[in-house]
């Protein structure tokens, strides 16, 4: 049932940084005297884990010292276990970040950051991910401001209560307060692929590969998450789940109808 828009609202922040992270208490002392705020947030680092579950190994929840609840799994995890068992109402919001580097372009893929803000949005409720554009915590309160005004131009515009679930990607320059620009409605852009993998012997003689860094914008024209943050502004992103190539379903559907049976599998 939709409540209204006088009730405080409620939001359940988490992130892909692990619970101790700077960007996480930001966000959430950002959003504490607005909304009645929840964190549950991974006991580890959990970049680049995406949308996983952990499906082999049970789940405990504990409360650290800094009072944020934290989970041994993933940033989907801690949305999950938090929407299907820990917390006794829904949410009307679900934020994650603000994470440690941008989550731009093909970033948005691998993210856990939008894993955790996409987890909520396939429960149907509404989702931002946030990230500062570098990895240095520099100007995180200007940061968390720009966050705390989205949101509540958000339940403003009461965009909280619809019957459409969204999710927002949101990407913020490392800049004082003053001196970040517009927030630009963006596309995502494209990074080149990733640099090789980092070969090296451990100290067994065995050899050992590290995942190489995430590659150069490819994909960096006027309108993408990376243009206008290059520019000091905020980028905001709409995303969608649907992975569907719909602009190439009619090529498909001529391959398609020329696949042959396989002969092997057709019974005599
Ligand atoms: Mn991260």
């Amino acid at each position: 049932m939709p409540r209204y828009l006088t009730d405080f609202m409620k939001i359940l922040i988490s992130n892909d940084d692990g619970y101790m992270a700077p960007g996480l208490m930001a966000l959430y002392q950002a959003l504490q005297d607005v909304a009645e705020v929840e964190v549950i947030a991974p006991e580890q680092n959990n970049s680049a884990k995406s949308n996983a579950l952990t499906l082999n190994a049970p789940l405990y929840v504990h409360q650290g010292t800094n009072g944020f609840r934290f989970v041994n799994g993933t940033p989907a995890d801690c949305v999950h276990i938090a929407l299907t068992g820990l917390l006794d109402y829904r949410p009307d919001l679900v934020v994650s970040g603000i994470n440690n580097g941008a989550n731009m372009g093909d970033d948005t893929i691998y993210s856990g950051t939008v894993g955790a803000a996409m987890e909520g949005y396939l429960f149907g409720i509404p989702a931002i991910a946030f990230s500062q554009v570098q990895k240095n915590w520099l100007h995180l309160d200007a940061a968390a401001r720009k966050a705390r005004e989205l949101v509540l131009g958000m339940q403003q515009q009461q965009q909280l209560i619809t019957a459409k679930p969204w999710l927002l990607n949101v990407n913020i320059p490392n800049l004082p307060y003053e001196q970040i620009g517009r927030t630009k409605l963006c596309r995502l852009g494209r990074r080149h692929a990733a640099e090789k993998a980092i070969e090296q012997t451990n100290p067994r003689g065995e050899r050992m590969y590290w995942i190489g860094a995430a590659g150069p914008a490819a994909d960096d024209a006027e309108g993408t998450d990376f243009h206008a943050t290059t520019q000091g502004h905020v980028s905001i992103t709409p995303l969608k789940v649907d992975l569907t190539d719909y602009d190439n379903l009619g090529y498909w559907a001529q391959t398609a109808a020329r696949l042959v049976p396989d002969a092997n599998s057709s019974s005599a």
